[in-house]
């Protein structure tokens, strides 16, 4: 049977990279919905290449521009929906069997949230939505039956090494795992004098050495944020607490996790750092499907490096550390407050240092709210994206 896939955020990275593993297996998959915000061309080019049955935009004034562009293509049969009612609709469409969920930040939040709750297979790539609500994300999963595969490289790479899927939620001792090892490039300032940190500019830190991605988590990842995040991603999947991961620097981004068994055995997952693989494997699983990406040449590879996280040059990861530690709504004030700086930094009104500080700032003066439902969750959000640009507003660059 043909089944019907989701794309939110096809026009970005992750959304391109997906379309290009569907676009090789038309016999199994049928896109039947695709989003995006800005890069309305690009959408319309998918639309036409696609043909799907429904396309989301930012508004109604994008609605009816883009409805006007599809007439011209006489493309006039694709439905038009927009805004956050709009990317919940085609989350949860009856004749969709997979949703990727590849909006980047907050706003991929409520759209994901409606797929799990619709019982979708749910291949997440939005690792902002577990940080923001690990708890109430994982119980709706739960509640209603949805099956979450992660795309994330690291995850998808765990839960490769990990015994049967089935039993992830059970206990560790149960299952003989004692230890996840979380690999991480590095990025682009590895190497860089820490002095000079605080100098390097946006096009700097968004040039990854060995990925392609969207520009926010790229700068995530030269700051190692990015680590941060999936660190309590991998608490929340993986049923485990942050002191049962280990972060590996691998600067070669070769081998994409691990995880260590009690007799001593250690499973990774090797790959050459391409996200259609992740994509490939979590489209077809439990079967395997060809993804496009090239052979694994480990001749030409030669040398697999591992350093320690210093975590004087990435305060960020830390900073991640201890809030997923602290719990509640200490990951949700992270979340927004790191997105709130980036984009500072991206505009060039802070300076990358100051990324760690604006989201320390904000963790010290949290509010005492729990994290119980999604009302309080985003008004936790919102408090944390108000104060950030507060503390970015004070200070003297
Ligand atoms: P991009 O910035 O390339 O793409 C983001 C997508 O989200 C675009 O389609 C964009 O639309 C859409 N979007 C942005 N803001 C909104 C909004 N407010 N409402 C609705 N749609 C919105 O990001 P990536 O593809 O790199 O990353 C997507 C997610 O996947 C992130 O959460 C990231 O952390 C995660 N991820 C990415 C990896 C990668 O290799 N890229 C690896 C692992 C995880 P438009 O561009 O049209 O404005
Ligand atoms: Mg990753």
């Amino acid at each position: 049977m043909i089944q019907g896939v989701t794309v939110l955020g096809a026009t970005g990275s992750i959304g391109l990279s997906t379309l290009d593993v569907l676009r090789r297996h038309k016999d199994r998959y049928r896109v039947v919905a695709l989003s995006g915000r800005s890069r309305v061309d690009r959408l319309l080019e998918q639309c036409i290449e696609f043909q799907p049955e429904y396309v989301a935009v930012a508004d109604d004034q994008a609605a009816d521009e883009f409805a006007q562009k599809l007439r011209t293509h006489r493309l006039e049969n694709i439905r038009v929906v927009n805004g956050v009612k709009g990317l919940e609709t085609i989350a949860s469409l009856a004749q969709v069997a997979y949703v990727m969920a590849a909006i980047v930040g907050a706003a991929g939040l409520r759209p994901t949230l409606a797929a799990a709750r619709a019982g979708k297979t749910v291949l997440l790539a939005n690792k902002e939505a577990l940080v923001m609500s690990g708890r109430l994300f994982m119980d709706i999963v739960r509640r209603h039956n949805a099956l979450l595969l992660p795309i994330d490289s690291e995850h998808n790479a765990i839960f490769q090494c990990m015994p049967a899927p089935n039993e992830q939620s059970a206990a560790w001792n149960k299952l003989g795992v004692s230890k996840i090892l979380l690999t991480a490039s590095g990025g682009p300032f590895r190497k860089m004098p820490l002095e000079e940190l605080e100098f390097v500019t946006p096009a700097q830190a968004v040039a990854h050495p060995n990925w392609s991605m969207g520009r926010k988590i790229s700068v995530d990842s030269a700051t190692m944020m990015n680590k941060g995040l999936e660190v309590i991603e991998a608490c929340w999947l993986f049923n485990c607490t942050p002191e049962q991961i280990e972060v590996v620097v691998h600067p070669q981004s070769i081998i994409h996790s691990m995880v260590e068994y009690v007799d001593g055995s250690v499973l990774a997952q090797l790959g050459n750092p391409d996200m259609r693989t992740p994509i490939a494997h979590a489209l077809a699983w439990p079967e395997r499907v060809a993804s496009g990406v090239s052979r694994l040449d480990m001749i030409a590879v030669a040398k697999l490096e591992f350093e320690r996280a210093d975590m004087q040059r990435y305060p960020c990861l830390r900073l991640a550390i201890e809030a997923m530690q602290v719990g509640g709504i200490a990951t949700t004030v992270l979340n927004a407050a790191n997105e709130i700086a980036v984009q500072a930094f991206l505009e060039e009104r802070i300076r990358f240092t100051d990324i760690p500080k604006v989201i320390e700032e904000s963790l010290e003066h949290r509010p005492s709210t729990g994290a119980d439902n999604l009302e309080a969750i985003f008004a936790v959000d919102e408090w944390a994206r108000a104060h950030a640009r507060r503390f970015i507003a004070g200070l003297k660059n």
